[in-house]
């Protein structure tokens, strides 16, 4: 017999109220491939605030991997998905429709790039938009090669990885992956790779592994996110929309992470100019609820027949409540212009440690996406010492996550909504766990 009852069960739970027991319990009840980036247990939070099990108090710089662009709980997101709930929680829209998916749909196609004619669909995951797009642009142009970057991250199911360019810790033991997917280098001066040689990697694929002419979709994130925030340089998206114009591919910016007023702008292709196909969304669309989306020209979107796209919870109604008032507080907040102002006061905080303290190798980013890179006196990538950061920061209080190829690199991704006594609070601890 079973001698975890629910009662028994139910006594654990009410007695584990300490980080320590819970993360026991942890260990023993769930499977250790999803790894956790805190054994911090969290009880509740706000804004950019966050407080344990324990009732510690963090500053959270890391909004949930990029989701909280509009911080925990905004009042008026709360408000939307409480309405939403007296309402319906879910109909399953492909079965019975409601029009607040028309609305977020019409609001979408407005506010994205490109004044073109465009449709938008609605899925769960951001990997479930990656797999959408590149379904839709297989299904538009009857062609089957997907072209992606090494460092680039677009999510953890089978097309999600194949399309991934980093081994460890996403595809190791993994394989075999979906074919036809292939792989450049991403131009990163930093680490000797210029726009030239990417551009060249992709001449050189179309002579040794596949004609242009069966390429689907070139897929690129404007800013690498899990990769460590490498900006892509406009002349090298430029590049790539004159490949795609002139082969017939379709362009497609992965904005999941990027998205939202996290640049400084709506989406990080609007600083560029660059007019992509098809874009993807998730994170910080609906603020802490499950909801992705794709956006693209109306005739690309049109192509897969009726019944070849969609989802159980595709739309789930409380997330685009929850959404249609992201987009409300990001204009009414003018969170793209405050992303702007914080991430120029973080990177001149940064710039003035990276003076101190030499093992800050780069300081970079697009409005509040900006990172931190680490290196060792011989130039080489430190992994080391970030992670050493992150941990004496977490015991003062701070979250930060990391994130690069090469394990280097604290990223930034506070809620934009920040109050300033906070933001400040947290940089003056980032100093004082950089000095320690
Ligand atoms: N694409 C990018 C650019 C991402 O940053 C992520 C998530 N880190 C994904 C895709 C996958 O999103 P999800 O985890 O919601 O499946």
């Amino acid at each position: 017999m079973n001698t975890h009852t629910k009662t028994e069960s139910a006594r654990v739970a009410a007695a584990a109220t300490t980080n320590a027991a819970i993360d026991a319990r942890r260990v023993a009840a769930t499977p250790r491939g999803v790894g956790i980036g805190f054994t911090v247990y969290a009880d509740k939070a706000r804004n950019a605030e966050l407080w344990d099990v324990e009732g510690k108090r963090y500053i959270d710089f890391g909004s949930g991997i990029a989701v909280l662009n509009t911080g925990h709980r905004h009042p008026r997101i709360v408000e939307a998905i409480a309405k939403q709930l007296e309402s319906f929680t879910h109909t399953a829209y492909q079965v019975v429709p409601y029009e607040s998916v028309v609305r977020l749909a019409e609001r979408l196609n407005a506010v994205t790039p490109g004044d073109h004619a465009k449709k938008t669909a609605f899925f769960t995951t951001g990997a479930e938009a990656v797999e959408n797009a590149i379904k839709i642009a297989r299904n538009a142009t009857k062609r089957p090669g997907v072209i992606a970057l090494s460092g680039g991250f677009h999510g953890r199911t089978y097309l999600g990885m194949a399309l991934t360019g980093k081994v460890a810790p996403y595809k190791a033991g993994f394989g075999p992956f979906p074919a036809s997917v292939y792989h450049v280098p991403a131009p990163m001066e930093l680490h000797g790779v210029s726009v030239e040689q990417s551009l060249q990697a992709i001449a050189q694929l179309f002579k040794a592994d596949i004609e242009p002419e069966q390429v689907a979709a070139i897929i690129v994130e404007p800013v690498q996110g899990e990769g460590g925030f490498y900006v892509m340089p406009t002349a090298f998206l430029r590049a790539l929309r004159e490949i795609c114009d002139r082969h017939g591919i379709v362009l497609i910016a992965d904005e999941i992470q990027t998205g939202f007023a996290r640049t400084g702008k709506m989406f990080a292709m609007d600083h560029h100019d660059v007019v992509p196909d098809m874009i993807t969304m998730a994170k910080s669309l609906a603020g802490g609820m499950p909801l992705s989306a794709v956006c693209g020209r109306a005739e690309i979107m049109d192509a897969p027949a009726p019944g070849g796209l969609g989802g159980t919870y595709a739309a789930n109604p409380l997330a685009i409540a929850s959404a249609l008032a992201v987009l409300d507080v990001i204009e009414d907040e003018k969170l793209c212009q405050r992303a702007e102002q914080l991430g120029h006061r973080l990177s001149e905080h940064l710039n003035a440690l990276r003076k101190k303290f030499p093992v800050i190798s780069d300081v970079r980013g697009l409005g509040s996406m900006v990172a931190m890179e680490f290196a060792k006196p011989d130039g080489t990538p430190d992994a080391d010492f970030p992670k050493a950061l992150q941990k004496r920061a977490l015991d003062a209080g701070l979250m930060l996550l990391g994130c690069g190829i090469y394990g280097n690199v604290i990223r930034f991704l506070f809620p934009l909504t920040i109050e300033d006594a906070v933001f400040d609070e947290g940089m003056a601890i980032l100093a004082k766990a950089m000095e320690s």
